[in-house]
């Protein structure tokens, strides 16, 4: 039985670190909490509780979480501090000792927030320096819970999350120790969410998730039949899919956007290398032929797409040879930005038994040389679609401030300020797009 009293008038101040799913999941625990009668501190204001929702994608990550989790504990003496997310599931004795921390919440318990602190919550008066320094924290293999999240990120914008957990291990990676093995709520859940974010205005809805297109593994369900239905949902205007596994998006789902109703002509892809060698040591799943065959695809059918690539930069084992095919390789690949990511070493991967190391001077060198070949591709992009007309889906600016939003196929566009009104926002409106905006991040538009 929770005891809602315990979280009357209280109030909360959030940090979040890493991706748009952590993001997502701290939006939710800020509403739940809400519902239990806790309201976000306002600037100036010292909060009684702080959550950390951390990351530990990389050893910079890591400091990251520790300094935010140090800040937060500076800014609001006497908190109730809960740390969650990715590190703390990794690191949880950790965590759980630093001064000030009171609870360490791992992948499978942070599901249960709002139980686990009304019942610690009245129990710190008892601890020695006022903090609980308690951890909560399954084994990988028995993560098994999912905290379902539907947030508002920007207003305009709902992230639902439709899939948690990895069972890919690639050897650089820890999501699938710090997240565990893949798991999905149902369709139907998942449709209600969506339904749900339409009685309360939404028009877009990215998919997020670990792994999406591994859909399915928990309720014998596919991504493609959950794409399928959430394409019925009446209300929703656009879907995009955050990000899926080269091998995992079919042609059969690549086909089914290009004709659906809602989901946009927008691919986010990870590649990592463009050097079947180093694919190969990363135990990805599938080598580069595939993927180009991917991009030929999408591009056939859908020639406006959008298509971002990750890609790892000196990684154990990319020689100077591997990271020139890699180079030559996307260069030649019909692609609109790279978001480029410099391998970083995580303890415990069986990454770290490769002998060949790349140093880190030449690791900024190849991710220099990637951004630059970026910003041709974002550009040629772009100025494919100058003079054109366009769908645009607006977001909120401050009041004299020019407007931004998206084209269907992620176009960022931009509305002078005379054009920016108030009610333009969260509308889907029609525009001709112009040229560059001042600093090359959006393309400048007119209202038609
Ligand atoms: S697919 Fe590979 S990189 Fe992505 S979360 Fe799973 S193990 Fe990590």
């Amino acid at each position: 039985m929770i005891d809602s009293s315990a979280f009357q008038g209280k109030k909360a101040a959030y940090y979040t670190l890493g991706c748009k799913l952590n993001f997502s999941e701290t939006s939710t625990f800020a509403r739940l909490l809400q519902e239990m009668g806790v309201r976000e501190a306002a600037k100036g204001e010292t909060a009684d509780l702080c959550l950390v929702n951390t990351c530990s994608v990389t050893e910079v990550a890591d400091h990251k979480c520790r300094q935010a989790i140090h800040r937060m504990i500076r800014s609001n003496p006497g908190a109730f501090v809960v740390v969650t997310g990715c590190y703390a599931q990794l690191k949880p004795e950790h965590i759980s000792a630093m001064d000030g921390v009171d609870l360490v919440l791992g992948a499978n318990e942070k599901a249960n927030l709002i139980s686990i602190l009304s019942e610690r919550w009245s129990a710190v008066g008892n601890a020695s320096d006022g903090h609980l320094h308690e951890h909560y924290s399954v084994k990988t293999k028995d993560i098994n819970s999912f905290a379902p999240s539907c947030s508002r990120g920007n207003r305009t914008r709902y992230f639902l999350k439709v899939q948690d957990g990895c069972d890919y291990f690639c050897t650089y990676c820890t999501i699938p120790y710090a997240r565990g093995f893949s798991r999905n709520p149902t369709i139907a859940s998942l449709v209600g969410q969506a339904e749900q974010a339409v009685a309360d205005g939404g028009k877009e809805i990215v998919l997020t998730g670990v792994n999406i297109g591994d859909f399915g593994k928990t309720t014998g369900e596919t991504f493609l039949g959950l794409v399928k239905a959430l394409d019925g949902v009446e209300g929703i205007h656009r879907y995009r899919i955050s990000s899926i596994e080269p091998d995992l998006l079919t042609d059969e789902l690549i086909d089914y956007c290009a004709q659906s109703r809602s989901f946009m002509p927008h691919f986010h892809i990870p590649l990592q290398s463009g050097s079947d060698t180093v694919l190969k040591l990363m135990h990805r799943h599938y080598d580069c032929s595939l993927f180009a065959g991917k991009i030929k695809r999408i591009k056939e059918v859908m020639p406006h797409a959008f298509i971002g690539v990750d890609v790892m930069v000196g990684s154990r084992g990319e020689t100077p040879e591997c990271f020139d095919e890699t180079y030559a390789f996307l260069a030649g690949l019909d692609v609109s930005q790279l978001h480029v990511f410099p391998y970083s070493e995580r303890p415990g991967t069986s990454a770290l038994s490769i002998p060949y190391v790349v140093e880190e001077p030449e690791k900024k060198r190849r991710s220099r040389l990637l951004l630059d070949l970026s910003d041709r591709k974002f550009h040629d992009f772009y100025s494919r679609f100058v003079g054109s007309e366009a769908e645009v889906l607006f977001e909120k600016a401050k009041r004299g401030r020019a407007m931004h939003g998206f084209t269907r196929n992620y176009i960022r566009v931009e509305l002078s300020p005379n054009d920016s009104l108030p009610e333009l926002d969260n509308q889907l409106i029609k525009v001709r797009l112009g040229d560059f905006n001042h600093d090359n991040t959006s393309l400048k538009a007119t209202l038609l």
